[in-house]
C-alpha cells in the first residue's frame, strides 16, 4: 500500500517537472512511512536522524513525511526535527503536490535560513479523503504494479491502528478501478495486485450489489495477464470470489493471504476479528477443494493481551494443521489508542520473543518441507526483477507467489519463462530456465 502511494506521489511530482536525485543532492525528501508496529515506526524516526549533519551545513533538505505514520506522530516528529517541515497523512495524498511546491515557494522568498513554517495536511475527520488521480506510471516495478480499490477499513481489530490512522472503508468506483487498470496495462504492465486492507468486502458501502467477486471477474477480463490481491478476511472471504478465481485461472493467480492471527477462539474473539476456528477451517477447506494449486499465507500475532500457553499452543496446532506457505508473524506491538493497548493483562516481552521464535522454528520447517516437494515441478513465471542477493540471478513468482531464483540475463526482465524447479529453500525455490515465452 505505501509502494503505491510512493509510487502516485513520484507519477504527481514528475508530471510537474520534479526529479528524482540522490539523497545527498535533494532539496526535498519525502519519507512515506508505515506505523502499524513500533519497529516500523522506529524506523522513520531514526531515518530522521540522519539529515541533521547536512542541515547544519546547508539548510536542507527539507523532509516531507507522509504516509500512516504520518497521522499518527507526525506532529511530534516536526517538534523534534527542524527539517522536518511537511506532514501529510495518507487521506490526505492529494494534498502533497501542491503542498511541497507551497512550501518550497515560501523558502525561497525567506532564504535558507529564514522562516520556521510547516505545513501540515492531517485532519481527524476519518471519512475525509483527498485523492491523488490519475494511474501511477512512475513505479518501483515496470512490470508489477498496485491499485488501491479501498480505502482505510472500518474493523477496529484490538490491536489495530489501521482504522485510526488510515480512516473509514471507501470502495472506489469499479469504473475508476477498471480504468486505472487499463491505463496500467497500455503502459506495460503484466502483473497487477489489487489492494485493501480487507479486499473481499470490497462494495459493501455500495447499494447496488456490487461485489469483490464482481470486480475480480471485471478485472480480468481487462487484457491484464496476472491479477493478484491482499488482504483477504476470513469473515468476509465467501464462495462466489474463489468461484470467480475458478474461472478465471488463467488471469487470477490462486494466490491467498488469509490472516488467522491467532489459532485460538478465546483470542479471535478478543482481537474482534469476527470469526471462530471452524469458520477459518471451512474457508480452507473450499480453497483447498477448488483451487487446489493455491498458495496460502497468514498473518499470525503472537503475545496479544491475555494469551495463554495454552491459547498459544492453539496458535502452533493451526501451523500444523493448515500447513501455510509462508506466515507473517509478529509479536504483539501496543498501539496507543486502540482497545488491546489499554488492557492490563499485557504479555511480558520475553515471552513474545520466546513464543515468536517457536512459530519461526515451527513454520520454516514447514515452509522448507512444502517447497523441497517442488523440486522437478515445472511453473511458467514473470521474470520480474533481479535477485536482491546474488550476482546474475533474476527472480519471479509462481502463480501461487512463490519466489523462484534463475539464472538468466536483465534482457530477460519482463517475459514469461518456463522453469524447473531445481531446489527449495525457507523464502524461496531455485529454479533453471527451460523455455521463454512471450
Ligand atoms: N488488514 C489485514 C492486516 C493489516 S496489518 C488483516 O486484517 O489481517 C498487517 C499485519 O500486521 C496484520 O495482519 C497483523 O498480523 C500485523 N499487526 C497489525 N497490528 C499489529 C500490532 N499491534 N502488533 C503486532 N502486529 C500487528
Ligand atoms: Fe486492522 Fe483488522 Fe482492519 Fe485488518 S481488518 S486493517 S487487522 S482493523
Amino acid at each position: 500500500m505505501n509502494v503505491y502511494d510512493g509510487d502516485k506521489i513520484k507519477t504527481a511530482l514528475v508530471s510537474r517537472g520534479w526529479k528524482e536525485t540522490p539523497e545527498n543532492e535533494a532539496d526535498v525528501v519525502i519519507l512515506n512511512g508505515c506505523s502499524i508496529r513500533d519497529k516500523a515506526e522506529q524506523k522513520v524516526w531514526s531515518d530522521l536522524g540522519r539529515f541533521a549533519v547536512r542541515w547544519e551545513k546547508e539548510r536542507k533538505p527539507v523532509v516531507a513525511v507522509t504516509g500512516c505514520v504520518a497521522q499518527n506522530v507526525g506532529r511530534r516528529m516536526a517538534a523534534r526535527f527542524p527539517w522536518v517541515r511537511f506532514i501529510s497523512g495518507p487521506r490526505h495524498i492529494g494534498a502533497v503536490p501542491d503542498g511541497l511546491e507551497r512550501l518550497l515557494a515560501g523558502e525561497s522568498h525567506s532564504g535558507p535560513t529564514g522562516r520556521t513554517e510547516k505545513l501540515f495536511f492531517l485532519d481527524d475527520d476519518p471519512r475525509a479523503f483527498l485523492e491523488l488521480p490519475g494511474a501511477p506510471t512512475e513505479r518501483v516495478n515496470p512490470w508489477r504494479a498496485f491499485v488501491t480499490i479501498a480505502h482505510g477499513c472500518d474493523n477496529f481489530c484490538s490491536y489495530c491502528i489501521v482504522p485510526y490512522v488510515r480512516g473509514r472503508f471507501v470502495s472506489r468506483s469499479p469504473a475508476e478501478i477498471l480504468e486505472e487498470i487499463r491505463m496500467l496495462v497500455a503502459d506495460g504492465v503484466i502483473e497487477i495486485t489489487l489492494l485493501g486492507q480487507n479486499v473481499n468486502s470490497y462494495g459493501s458501502d455500495f447499494s447496488n450489489g456490487y461485489s469483490f467477486s464482481s470486480l475480480l471477474s471485471e478485472a480480468a477480463c481487462t487484457g491484464v495477464r496476472l491479477l493478484r490481491f491482499v488482504t483477504s478476511h476470513p469473515r468476509d472471504f465467501t464462495p462466489d470470489i474463489i468461484e470467480i478465481m475458478a474461472e478465471h485461472g488463467d488471469v487470477i493467480c490462486p494466490s491467498i493471504n488469509l490472516p488467522v492471527q491467532s489459532g485460538s477462539d478465546r483470542i479471535l474473539r478478543m482481537m474482534n476479528r469476527g470469526y471462530t476456528m471452524d469458520h477459518y477451517r471451512s474457508v480452507v477447506s473450499l480453497i483447498r477443494e477448488r483451487l487446489p494449486e493455491a498458495g496460502l499465507t497468514t498473518d499470525l500475532i503472537v503475545g496479544h493481551p491475555g494469551e495463554t500457553e495454552e491459547d498459544f499452543q492453539h496458535s502452533l496446532d493451526a501451523l500444523k494443521e493448515f500447513r501455510f506457505d509462508l506466515v507473517h508473524s509478529a509479536a504483539y506491538s501496543p498501539r496507543e489508542g486502540t482497545g488491546a493497548a489499554s488492557r492490563n493483562d499485557q504479555v511480558v516481552r520475553e515471552v513474545k520473543m520466546e513464543r515468536l521464535n517457536e512459530v519461526n522454528r515451527l513454520q520454516s520447517l514447514i515452509t522448507r518441507e512444502i517447497n523441497e516437494g517442488l523440486v522437478g515441478r515445472t511453473f511458467r513465471i514473470l521474470l520480474d526483477d533481479v535477485a536482491p542477493r546474488g550476482e546474475g540471478l533474476l527472480q519471479g513468482r509462481t502463480h501461487s507467489d512463490k519466489v523462484v531464483l534463475v539464472e538468466g540475463k536483465e534482457d530477460l526482465l519482463g517475459r514469461f519463462a518456463i522453469v524447473e524447479i531445481t531446489g527449495g529453500e525457507n523464502w524461496c525455490l531455485a529454479g533453471r530456465i527451460l523455455e521463454i515465452g512471450k
